[in-house]
Order: C-alpha cells, then sequence, then structure tokens
C-alpha cells in the first residue's frame, strides 16, 4: 500500500535552533535553570526533534557567561519556541496517521499499528484534541441512548454490545459508571485499556449472532469498510442493531439516502436517521432477519476524511 507522506520535513531538523537550548555556563551555578534546559533537550531529544548526539555534544560546548535575567529569558523563549515547535509536530503526526487509516486497507493499518504502537498513542491524543472543537461528540449521542430508556431501547433490555473501533474504551466505561446493564465488548486496533480487545474489525473474536447491538462510531475508516459490515453481519443476532456515526463530508457527492442504499445491501434495514448537525450524522438501523448472509454487498461509499493543515 502507498501512503503519500504530508509535511514531514520539520522531522529530523532541530526545530528550534540548538543554541537556544545550550546550557551555557552561568547555569552550572543555578541548578533549577540546568535542569529546565536538561528538560528541554530530553524532550527535544524524546520527539526526534535533536538527536540525542547533539544533546551530549550541546552539554559540552559552553559559551561565555552571561547574567541569570538573560539566562532565565533565554530559557523561556525557548521553552515556549519548544512547546510550539512539539504543538505543530504532534498535529501534522496525527493528520499523518489519520490519513494513513483512512487510506489504507484495514489488514495494512492493522500491521502498522502493531507495528508502531505507539503513535497509537499519538493519533488518540490528537483524536481527543479534535473532539474539543466538535459540536456534538456522537459517542455520547449513543452513550444517552444506552443510559436513557426510550423508542430504541427498553429499560429491561440487556444486551451484549460490540464497541467497534472504540478508541479509548469510553463507551464501555460510561455505561459501566452509569450502573448500565448492558456488556459491552470493546475493540480496537491496539488496546489502550485493559477492558479492549485488540482486533481487527474485518474478523473479530465474536462468535456468529452472538450480540444484540453492534456501534461504529466514527471508526469506519479503511478503504474496505464494508467487509467491517459484513462482519457485523454475522456477529450480530437476528434483528439486532446496528449504530453508525460518520462524518457527513465523508459522503461526497452522496446522500444518507444512497449511504442507506449501500447499507441495505449489506443486510441492514434502516430504523432512524439523525442529521441535526452539518458535522455528523447517525444511522440507527436493524440487521434483517430474513437475510441469512448479506444480500449483494454495497460496496464503499465512504470518502476518507482528511483534516486541513492549520
Ligand atoms: N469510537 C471512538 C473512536 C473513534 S476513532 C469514538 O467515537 O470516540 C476511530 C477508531 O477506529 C480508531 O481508534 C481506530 O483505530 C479504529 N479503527 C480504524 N480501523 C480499524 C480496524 N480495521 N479495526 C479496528 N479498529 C479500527
Amino acid at each position: 500500500m502507498f501512503f503519500e507522506l504530508p509535511d514531514w520535513k520539520n522531522i529530523g531538523k532541530p526545530a528550534v535552533p540548538i543554541k537556544d537550548v545550550v546550557v551555557d555556563s552561568s547555569l552550572k551555578n543555578n541548578r533549577k535553570s540546568e535542569s529546565l534546559a536538561n528538560e528541554i533537550k530530553t524532550s527535544l531529544v524524546k520527539d526526534n526533534i535533536i538527536s540525542e548526539k547533539k544533546k551530549s555534544s550541546t552539554t559540552v560546548k559552553l559559551p561565555p557567561p552571561i547574567k541569570p535575567t538573560k539566562v532565565i529569558k533565554a530559557s523561556h523563549e525557548a521553552k515556549t519556541k519548544t512547546s510550539k515547535a512539539q504543538q505543530r509536530l504532534s498535529g501534522s503526526r496525527f493528520r499523518f496517521l489519520n490519513q494513513k487509516l483512512y487510506q489504507s486497507t484495514s489488514k495494512d493499518a492493522m500491521k502498522y499499528f502493531k507495528e508502531n504502537p505507539e503513535d497509537f498513542v499519538h493519533y488518540h491524543n490528537g483524536f481527543q484534541e479534535q473532539t474539543k472543537a466538535w459540536p456534538q461528540n456522537p459517542l455520547n449521542f449513543f452513550i444517552d441512548l444506552l443510559l436513557e430508556g426510550n423508542e430504541y431501547i427498553s429499560s429491561g433490555d440487556l444486551l451484549d454490545i460490540a464497541d467497534i473501533g472504540c478508541g479509548e474504551g469510553m463507551l464501555a466505561r460510561k455505561l459501566s459508571e452509569g450502573s448500565s446493564p448492558h456488556r459491552v465488548h470493546s475493540f480496537d486496533l491496539v488496546s489502550l485499556h485493559p477492558h479492549i480487545t485488540s482486533a481487527n474489525m474485518t474478523s473479530l473474536p465474536l462468535p456468529s449472532e452472538s450480540v444484540d447491538l453492534a456501534i461504529f462510531s466514527l471508526s469506519l475508516m479503511n478503504v474496505d469498510h464494508s467487509k467491517a459490515l459484513q462482519e457485523a453481519f454475522r456477529i450480530l443476532r437476528p434483528g439486532g442493531r446496528l449504530w453508525i456515526a460518520e462524518v457527513s463530508s465523508r459522503l461526497g457527492d452522496h446522500t444518507i439516502k444512497s449511504f442507506n442504499e449501500m447499507l441495505k445491501g449489506e443486510g441492514f434495514e434502516l430504523q432512524k436517521v439523525i442529521d441535526d448537525n452539518r458535522v455528523f450524522f447517525m444511522v440507527l438501523l436493524h440487521k434483517n432477519a430474513k437475510l441469512k448472509r448479506h444480500a449483494r454487498g454495497g460496496g464503499e461509499i465512504l470518502q476518507a476524511c482528511l483534516y486541513k493543515k492549520r
């Protein structure tokens, strides 16, 4: 699979001039400032902004002494520049990983994050940042539906739920905090918490017809996402529910109606569309109880959702 590399030109190059983080000789008598400068350098090394070699060479080369006030100012400026550089780097890293998830097959996505689990943490830190700017978090919509009795879930129901592409597994956590009776099986490429099982959504470690509700909250990301819908069809009991939340712009020239047509081709009957903001939409469906296998396969109509550089 070919992945396009975005603006990674800064990686490997120092984002701040090395001189800004040099521990100068006046710091020799100022342990606090020295440890601050070393802290900055350690974090620069950690984020690959400077190399380990550069770090040690900067410690050895000491410029002439300057007055303490100037040193404090220089350290502060260096720290500000450093955190800005770190923000830029983690922003571009998030965009890169997001693009990878949207433009690769589920198999390639699994392979990449298995080999680079630390990138999964980066991805989710970036994802959490993004959610802060959203008008509504679709996951909360689903959580509220499950916690409150309503026309979709009657309060006496005890459901086996598969949260597929669960991220940090918030659905399971919130339901358990809300003393919900439901049992949640949480799956994602990498397990960030003990209650999450690492699995590819195209082959889940669940028996056929074993769950009542399958949820894909913003997780039908890969180019072969119809395979994940087929897997949901397999694990759902006849008449079981399928809830999907997606980014509206992923429909491109399609409409929610054509999305639902595609889902019908996968064996799911529409129950309700929730489309009250322009950013996300949610669809609630049922597995067609009469079908033994998905009808004809609906194909993939969702496009990649790529973030622009801010
Ligand atoms: N459902 C959560 C997280 C959404 S982010 C929420 O609404 O907050 C999308 C998640 O889908 C990511 O954690 C990503 O790793 C997961 N994902 C993408 N492709 C996957 C695959 N093939 N198998 C399992 N999880 C996948």
